[in-house]
């Protein structure tokens, strides 16, 4: 009963749950919306703390992914997979538990497809390609796009170029002060491009590893991650967990802009109104992330992965978020709310045109 409350609040299409007794598998794949196409999003292995969370992620996160693909001009849908359990454990993510996750996502017929997630791999991935068609971003010798965090950094650096031109007259971010919190995999392939920019640059990471492997290649100023949104700076780039942008961090910070590729950044809706009396500009984390999914939708175009065409699909993210900065400005709303607008005004309008019958071999 309360499944079906949950999906109709959000009109949600499918939710499947899926188990397996040899194997340990506990799953649940969640399908949002396929009105665009085939809902793609990767599949989380987390150890929820009960079955309740990990539908209200599933479904959280599914939804999410519609808005994200739409805003990016995809012919995607919006899914997410989560399995139930502590990927790092003894003997939880075996190769048989993701080949069963596999065919339990074959099923579904390509009505979802998969790809990384918090939790699982790019050989995870490959595993389940040995059961299913219906995963990308597997290794290129399978001819998958491999890693999509370099796809991801370079369409936030777009982003970031979007906001530069709006605010300053120049997409030029030479000399600008850029703080990046979260120096992983996305965010030390954004250093990269920034040190390229020749921005000034500092950085923060909770892993002393990961801040010693970036002040060791790049010249960068560094900060406790405690500090980072507090910084004086042009923009701050949150690019390690979600909910940077909250009600104790947002009066404090020290940026003209947040544009970084965290999932999620805004910690509840009233972020909004405090990023505008702060008098920030806020370019929405899944309009500037989508690089990845990007990048991943390039695997399924017909003719193959082609990594030139996917880049340059992925600098689009500087018109998208052109878009979303001129239509919160000329329509009054705040960008979290004009990219949703955006997202929702193209599934409409692509629903429509499918409503045009042809006559001939249009379904
Ligand atoms: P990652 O795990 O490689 O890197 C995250 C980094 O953040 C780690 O080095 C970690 O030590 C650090 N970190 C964790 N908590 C921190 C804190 N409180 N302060 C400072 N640093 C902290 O992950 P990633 O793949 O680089 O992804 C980064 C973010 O971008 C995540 O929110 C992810 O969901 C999002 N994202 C990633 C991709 C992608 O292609 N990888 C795509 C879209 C969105």
């Amino acid at each position: 009963m309360r499944v079906f409350e949950l999906l109709q609040a959000d009109s949600y299409e499918q939710v499947v749950h899926c188990h397996d007794s040899a194997t340990g598998l506990r799953a649940i794949v969640a399908v949002h919306s396929t009105r665009l196409g085939p809902a793609l999003g990767g599949t989380r292995f987390f150890p929820y703390p009960t079955e309740d969370d990990a539908l209200e992620d599933v479904l959280r996160l599914a939804k999410g992914m519609t808005y994200k693909a739409a805003a990016a001009g995809l012919d995607l849908g919006g899914g997410k997979a989560v399995i139930l359990g502590d990927p790092n454990a003894p003997g939880v993510k075996t190769e048989a538990l993701l080949r069963t996750y596999a065919r339990f996502v074959g099923s579904l017929g390509g009505r979802y497809i998969t790809a990384e997630d918090v939790g699982t791999t790019q050989a995870d991935m490959d595993t389940i390609r040995k059961e299913t068609r219906w995963v990308t971003g597997v290794s290129r010798s399978l001819g998958g796009s491999g890693d999509p965090s370099a796809a991801t950094a370079y369409g936030v650096l777009h982003g970031m170029k979007a906001v530069a031109r709006s605010l300053w007259g120049n997409t030029s971010l030479g000399d600008r002060h850029v703080v990046v919190s979260g120096v992983g995999k996305v965010g030390y392939a954004l250093v990269r491009h920034l040190v390229e920019e020749r921005a000034r640059i500092t950085v923060t990471d909770v892993s002393a590893e990961a801040l010693a492997r970036v002040a060791k290649d790049f010249d960068v100023a560094t900060v406790e991650p405690a500090a980072a949104h507090a910084v004086g700076c042009d923009i701050y780039s949150p690019c390690a967990m979600g909910k940077a942008l909250s009600e104790a961090t947002i009066p404090e910070l020290g940026c003209a802009a947040v544009v970084g590729s965290a999932n999620n950044q805004l910690a509840d809706a009233s972020c909004v109104d405090l990023l505008a009396t702060k008098g920030v500009v806020y370019a929405p984390d899944y309009v500037v992330n989508a690089g990845g999914i990007i990048n991943i939708a390039e695997e399924l175009s017909p003719a193959g992965y082609h990594r030139e065409r996917a880049y340059a699909n992925v600098r689009r993210i500087f018109d998208t978020t052109t878009t979303v900065l001129e239509t919160a400005s000329s329509s009054g709303i705040s960008t979290a709310a004009a990219a949703d607008r955006l997202a929702e005004g193209r599934i409409a309008a692509l629903n429509q045109v499918r409503l045009l019958r042809t006559g001939g071999d249009g379904s």
